[in-house]
Formats: structure tokens, C-alpha cells, sequence
């Protein structure tokens, strides 16, 4: 079957494996040739070529609740379980995910082998600090527990691993609690990069945080933006604050023309969205859903940037470089008239000790690109400018990084790659992001 990530780029044909359950999976896994490779696969939410292989170990039927303990506020579930299904059990009881990516549709799994990052790094570091142990099928076949505390080592290269070191089949999460299921939002306009930075600074004791920037301003308004900071809201009524009111929303039912998304169209949308802002009343209270999800109320949305799909490139910058780096990817990109639709600026906390996790201390800006000829010259020169000021792009979101660019920005690869030799010596896991990025031959 034709497989592809959330960026519809690349496509590629594999086998789909859909295990029934964890024995299912460590006989699939036991019988496989030598030469055979395979990679597990959550919900297909990341947007490039990390979840593709010839053989796509699919989570879809590890999606069993196992065990939530509400005194000690931990939830033990299969891999396949999506965290918009432990929003719906956890919410109506006060608890919550203490960190959510931008779509409630990941996987426990890809959750994990991504260690996900939300819109409060800063304060609570990534999804990986949430959890308490993993049990994973290893390439012997053997079902292994890890934590913090038990082969600490596979632990490490599994939280952030994107998949290379097994397939995860359970997981045993902490919850934190929550006055209610809103979130009070304030916003806080930026005219510059400057202002934004500053705006981040001065709110950082702001439980989330996230500044959408008008990424064809040039000049004086270059990185003109607007910051979100939320907050969970006070409870007011016990039985309805703690309701789950999932949103449904339109969807696209078919690719768009190309040639819609130019450098024209996106300039009015990115002005049109920034005066919008402008003018909107900068306090409201928001469900759940619509302050951390609001692309999920659009189905499909991939859709949009037409058959040969996009890309999403995001990278973090430390602190000290990432005004001047920023500013450097931003005009690079305004130069060359490639605009983004979602340009997005979050601030990042402390690095955690998981060997190729994304965050480190900075700033991380997403930036999605149309896939058209032009963009892959674009993206090296990005390239050359985050590896200039010490940054790194995310594994998540990359299809197309060099194996040096990897090499020169991830500093723990080959203590990665001793772990990976010792659990799966033959490469039985293997991607076409790890086959690209030197991680896998
Ligand atoms: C709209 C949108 C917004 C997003 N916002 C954010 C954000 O704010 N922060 C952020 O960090 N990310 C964000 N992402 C990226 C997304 O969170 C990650 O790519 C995540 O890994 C996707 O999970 P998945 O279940 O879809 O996994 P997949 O895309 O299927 O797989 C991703 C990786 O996880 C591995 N994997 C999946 N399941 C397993 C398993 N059971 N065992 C072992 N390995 C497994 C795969 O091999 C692959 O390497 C966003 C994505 C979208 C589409």
C-alpha cells in the first residue's frame, strides 16, 4: 500500500503489520528475516520519513486502557492509545496530560519515540518526563520493561528513538491534575521579533506560550506576531467545568490546486490573520480543544499544499543565538518569497538526558513550506544558518535533513547508535529517516 507522514512527502509502498496484541507483535518480530526491516507506526502524525519502512508495525490495536490509579494519578495504556482518548477518560476526573503536542491524534507511541514537546516546555519539560516505564518488543522478540530506573540505558535511547530501538507496546504515564478543562488565553501583539522575544520573557511564568508570527513582514516588522499564553481557569461549577466537549469540525475533502498557495496568497492571509489579531478582545476562556488543537478542527488540513504535500521545518536555537539565527531564517525566507502559513515561535526549557531528543535550552521556530522545486536549495541554506548558531531541527518533522547535518547537531548519536548495536544488532528497525541520516546502513 502507498504510505506517506503528515506532509504527504515522501511516499513510499510497505507492508502493513497490525499486531492483535503484544504476542502477536514478539512473533511477528522473532520470525523476521535478517534482511527484513520494519518500524513501528503510530497514528502517522509526524510529517516526514520517520515512521516509513518496508514493514510498518502499526499500534492501531495496542489501544487498551490497562490501569488509571486516580490517588496516585498515573495511567498504565497500550501504545495505540491516541491522547485525545485519555483526554476523554482523564478531563471528566480533574486529570490531564501534562504535555500535549499541537493534535490530540499522536499515539502513546509516537508520543514517545518523538518525546513530544507542548506549548509549556519551558516549564515542564518534554512528554518523556512524564513517563514512568515503557515495555517495548525488542528485535529478539523479547518484551523488556524500562524506566528511569531499569535498563535506564534502552530507556534513554527509546524516548526520543524515533522507533529504532523497538516497538513500544505499553506505557505507564503520570497525570497532573486541573481546576477545570478551560483554559483562560491572553494574547499580546508584537510589532517585531524583538517585541515577541520579549513578550516570551516577560510572561515565561505563563503555564503555555506560543507566538504565531507573519512570517512575510520584512524590515521594521520583521517577526511581527502575536503571543498566546494560557492558563488552566479556576473551576466554577464541578460538574461542567470537568466536561470533555470535543469539537468536530469541516474537513478538505480533496488536495488543492497548487498553485493557490503563492507567495501572493500567503502575504494576504499572514497580513489579513495579523490585523485580525490585532483587533480581537485579548482575554477569552477557550475549551480545551480549541486552545490546544485549533488544527484539528480543520480535517485533513494537509490536504491544503495540493498532491506533492509540504514540509514542516523546526528548529530550537540556544538562548544566545537564537534572536540573531531567527532573524537570519526569517529574511532568507521572505527573500526567496517562500511563505508559511503556520509560523510558530515557543520558548524551550533545560534539555532532558534522552539521547536524541529535539528540545534544548532556546527557542524552537516551525515554519511549513510548500514542496515545489525551488525549496530543498532553500532548506540547505536554512540548514547552514541553524547549524551556525548551535542549533538542531527535529526528527519529527524532518524529510529531507543530510546525515552530516544530523551528525554535526546531534551530539549523542553514537552513544544512540552503541544502545541501538546492543538491543537490535541486525537492524531490524529500521526508516528511510534513519537509512538517510547514517542511523541505520
Ligand atoms: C498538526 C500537528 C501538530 C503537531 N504539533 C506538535 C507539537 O506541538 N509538538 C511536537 O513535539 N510534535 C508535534 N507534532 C508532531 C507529532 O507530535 C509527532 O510526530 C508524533 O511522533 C506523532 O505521533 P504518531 O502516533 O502519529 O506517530 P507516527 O507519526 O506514526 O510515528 C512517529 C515516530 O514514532 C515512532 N513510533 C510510533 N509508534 C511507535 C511505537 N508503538 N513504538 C515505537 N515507535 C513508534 C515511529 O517509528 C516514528 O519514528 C505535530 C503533528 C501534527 C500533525
Amino acid at each position: 500500500m502507498e504510505v506517506m507522514g503528515w506532509g504527504r512527502y515522501p511516499k513510499t509502498t510497505a507492508e502493513l503489520i497490525q499486531p492483535a496484541d503484544s504476542q502477536a507483535l514478539q512473533k511477528f518480530v522473532s520470525s523476521q528475516k535478517k534482511s527484513a526491516s520494519c518500524i513501528g507506526r503510530g497514528s502517522g502524525r509526524s510529517y516526514g520519513d520517520s515512521a516509513l519502512s518496508e514493514q510498518l508495525v502499526s499500534s492501531r490495536f495496542l489501544d487498551n486502557f490497562l490501569e488509571l490509579d486516580e490517588q496516585q494519578q498515573t495511567l498504565r495504556c497500550g501504545s495505540g492509545v491516541t491522547l485525545g482518548d485519555i483526554l476523554k477518560v482523564c478531563i471528566p476526573r480533574s486529570l490531564f496530560l501534562p504535555v500535549l503536542p499541537g493534535t490530540k491524534a499522536v499515539s502513546v507511541g509516537g508520543a514517545i519515540a518523538a518525546d513530544v514537546h507542548g506549548k509549556n516546555h519551558h516549564l515542564d519539560g518534554s512528554f518523556c518526563a512524564h513517563v514512568k516505564q515503557i515495555s517495548i518488543v525488542l528485535a529478539s522478540g523479547e518484551l523488556m520493561s524500562c524506566s528511569e530506573q531499569e535498563n535506564v540505558e534502552l530507556f534513554r535511547a527509546t524516548c526520543g528513538g524515533m522507533g529504532l530501538t523497538g516497538v513500544i507496546v505499553e506505557a505507564c504515564l503520570s497525570l497532573a491534575s486541573i481546576p477545570s478543562s478551560y483554559i483562560n488565553q491572553k494574547s499580546v501583539v508584537a510589532r517585531n521579533l524583538k517585541e515577541c522575544f520579549e513578550h516570551i520573557e516577560e510572561n515565561a511564568d505563563s503555564k503555555y506560550s506560543v507566538a504565531w508570527l507573519d512570517c512575510l513582514a520584512t524590515g521594521k516588522n520583521l517577526g511581527r506576531s502575536v503571543l498566546y499564553l494560557g492558563d488552566h481557569a479556576a473551576a466554577k461549577n464541578r460538574k461542567t467545568d470537568t466536561m470533555y466537549r470535543e469539537r468536530s469540525g469541516l474537513g478538505v475533502p480533496f488536495s488543492t490546486p497548487s498553485f493557490l498557495l503563492n507567495k501572493t496568497t500567503m502575504s494576504v492571509f499572514n497580513s489579513s490573520y495579523f490585523a485580525l489579531q490585532k483587533r480581537k478582545k485579548s482575554s477569552a476562556t477557550l475549551s480545551c480543544d480549541d486552545y490546544f488543537f485549533p488544527l484539528d478542527g480543520i480535517a485533513n488540513w494537509n490536504r491544503l499544499y495540493g498532491s506533492n504535500g509540504f514540509l514542516q521545518y523546526q528548529f530550537v536555537m540556544p538562548s544566545e543565538s537564537a534572536f540573531e539565527g531567527i532573524t537570519s531564517v526569517l529574511e532568507k525566507a521572505s527573500e526567496n518569497g517562500k511563505g508559511s502559513f503556520l509560523t510558530v515561535l515557543k520558548k524551550f526549557g533545560e534539555a532532558n538526558e534522552n539521547l536524541l531528543s529535539f528540545p534544548e535550552s532556546g527557542y524552537t521556530l516551525t515554519l511549513d513550506f510548500k514542496n515545489e522545486a525551488a525549496l530543498f536549495a532553500l532548506l540547505e541554506e536554512l540548514d547552514r544558518i541553524v547549524l551556525a548558531h548551535d542549533g538542531r531541527l527535529y526528527l519529527a518533522k524532518d524529510a529531507r535533513m543530510s546525515e552530516e547535518v544530523f551528525k554535526a547537531s546531534y551530539p549523542n548519536w553514537e552513544r544512540f547508535m552503541a544502545i541501538k548495536k546492543k538491543y537490535d544488532p541486525d537492524n531490524c528497525f529500521t526508516s528511510l529517516q534513519s537509512n538517510r541520516l547514517g542511523l541505520t546502513p
